[in-house]
C-alpha cells in the first residue's frame, strides 16, 4: 500500500461513514442533525504509565474515528443512541436535570454513561446546556487500548460545544471529559486519552505535560520517511487489569510519598539511583524507576524527532520502554510480549506495548516495506502458539476532533 492509497482510503472511508451516519440519525430520530462531529482514537507512542504521574505523554490521533450526528432539543431531554453492533440497539433517555453519578435516579448505565457523563459535566461546570438527541458511529475498536472511550466523550463534547454555542476551547473539553469518565463512568483515568483525541494534529505527535496541560506539536512525519507505525491488536483483555491498573497506581502514589514529593515526575533521571536506595520496597523501587526512565525516555524521543535525520533512531527507545513495562511495571502480558519479541525478530525499527497493558493493543515502528512481511511474521507467530491472528494496521498520525458536516 502506497502512502498515498492509504489517505485516499481514510478520505474514501470518512466520506462514507458521514453519510451513513447522518442516514442513522435519521432512522432513529425521524428528523436530520444539526451537523457531524468526529473524535479520533488514539495510540501513545511513549511515556507509559506517566499520566497519571504527572509526567510526559507523546499520543497522537489514528485515522479511525467516532462520529456523533447531533441535534438539539429544548425540552430538557437528553437521548443516545450507538449504531456499534457490541451495545444495545436501544435509545437511552434521560432527563439533563436528573442526571447524576452514582445509583441515583437518573443514572444511565453501560455505555451510555459515557456521552451522559460529559453532559453532567459541562453542567456541572457550570455550562448552560440544553437538551440533545445523539447518534453515533465509530470505526475506533472498542476495549483494544485505542481509546475508543475518550474519541465517544470528545465527540459528545465537541458536539453539545457547537450545537449549544458555549465556546469551550478544547484543552478544556478535554478536562470535562476525563472528569466524565472519573466521577461519572467511574474509571480512574488520567487525561491523556481525551487530551489525544481533542488535541492532536496531523501528521504529528502530542508532546503533553499531564501536570499543568501544556503542549506542543512535535513533528511526526512518518510517512516523509518511508516509516509505517502499525498497531496490533491482541484482541484480549485479561480480566484483572482494572485491579491491577490501581495497584500500580496506589503504588506510585506510595513511591512519591516515600521520597517526599507530589507525583513521581518530581524525581529527576539524575537523581533515580539515590531515590531507589532511599526505597526499602523492592516492588515500589521498580514502579519509580519505570515512570523515572519512561518520562527521560519521553524527553530522548522528542530530542530525536526534532532533527529529521534521526527519526528511526526513535525505535530502540520504543523497545526500551517495552522492557521496562514488562520487567518493571509488570503491566504486559504473553500476548503483548509475542507482538514485541516476532516484530524486532522479522525487522521491526522498534515495538512496544501501548495503553494500560494486560492485553490491548502494541505498536511496531517500521519501513513501509516490511509492513507486509512483519503482518505475515504476527500472524505465523499467533497461529503456531494457538492464539487468534491479532488485528493489524498501519497507523498515520491523524487530525484531533473536528467539525465533519
Ligand atoms: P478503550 O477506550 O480502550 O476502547 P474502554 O473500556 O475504556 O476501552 O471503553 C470501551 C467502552 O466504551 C465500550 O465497551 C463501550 O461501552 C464504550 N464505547 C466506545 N465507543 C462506543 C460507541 N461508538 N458506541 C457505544 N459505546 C461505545
Ligand atoms: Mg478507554
Amino acid at each position: 500500500m502506497t502512502v498515498d492509497d492509504t489517505t485516499q482510503v481514510t478520505q474514501a472511508t470518512q466520506v462514507t461513514q458521514v453519510t451513513h451516519v447522518i442516514e442513522g440519525f435519521r432512522e432513529v430520530y425521524g428528523r436530520a442533525p444539526d451537523g457531524v462531529w468526529a473524535a479520533p482514537g488514539r495510540v501513545n507512542l511513549i511515556g507509559e504509565h506517566t499520566d497519571y504521574n504527572d509526567g510526559f505523554v507523546l499520543p497522537f490521533a489514528l485515522p479511525h474515528t467516532t462520529l456523533a450526528a447531533v441535534a438539539h432539543r429544548e425540552d430538557g431531554l437528553l437521548r443516545l443512541h450507538s449504531g456499534s453492533p457490541d451495545v444495545p440497539g436501544a435509545v437511552v433517555e434521560v432527563r439533563l436535570a436528573e442526571l447524576a453519578p452514582g445509583r441515583e435516579a437518573g443514572r444511565t448505565d453501560g455505555w451510555a454513561d459515557y456521552p451522559a457523563g460529559v453532559m453532567w459535566a459541562l453542567r456541572e461546570a457550570g455550562h448552560p446546556v440544553g437538551g440533545a438527541d445523539l447518534h453515533f458511529a465509530s470505526t475506533v475498536p472498542h476495549g483494544a487500548g485505542l481509546s475508543s472511550s475518550a474519541a465517544l466523550e470528545v465527540a459528545t463534547a465537541l458536539a453539545l460545544n457547537e450545537v449549544h454555542g458555549l465556546d469551550i476551547p478544547p484543552r478544556e473539553l478535554a478536562v470535562l471529559c476525563r472528569h466524565a469518565e472519573n466521577a461519572y463512568v467511574g474509571a480512574p483515568t488520567g487525561i491523556m486519552d481525551q487530551m489525544a483525541s481533542a488535541c492532536c494534529t496531523a501528521g504529528h505527535a502530542l508532546f503533553l505535560d499531564t501536570r499543568d496541560f501544556s503542549q506542543r506539536q512535535v513533528p511526526f512525519d512518518l510517512a516523509a520517511h518511508g516509516l509505517r507505525l502499525l498497531v496490533v491488536d491482541t484482541r484480549v483483555t485479561h480480566a484483572h487489569s482494572s485491579g491491577e491498573y490501581g495497584q500500580r497506581r496506589a503504588g506510585c502514589e506510595a513511591g512519591a510519598a516515600s521520597l517526599g514529593v507530589t507525583a513521581l515526575r518530581d524525581v529527576p533521571y539524575a537523581e533515580l539511583p539515590s531515590a531507589l536506595d532511599r526505597l526499602d520496597d523492592a516492588e515500589i523501587r521498580r514502579l519509580v524507576r519505570h515512570v523515572v526512565t519512561e518520562n527521560e525516555r519521553v524527553k530522548r524521543t522528542i530530542a530525536l524527532l526534532a532533527d529529521t535525520s534521526s527519526v528511526r533512531a526513535i525505535g530502540p527507545i520504543l523497545t526500551e520502554s517495552h522492557a521496562s513495562l514488562r520487567d518493571d511495571f509488570r503491566v504486559s502480558c504473553a500476548e503483548l510480549d509475542l507482538v514485541v519479541d516476532t516484530a524486532l525478530a522479522a525487522g521491526a525499527l522498534g515495538a512496544r506495548m501501548t495503553g494500560g497493558g494486560f492485553g490491548g493493543s502494541a505498536i511496531v515502528l517500521a519501513d513501509e516495506s516490511a509492513v507486509r512481511p512483519l503482518t505475515a511474521a504476527l500472524d505465523k507467530a499467533f497461529t503456531t502458539a494457538g492464539l487468534p491472528a491479532p488485528r493489524v494496521f498501519p497507523a498515520l498520525p491523524s487530525r484531533g476532533a473536528h467539525r465533519m458536516a
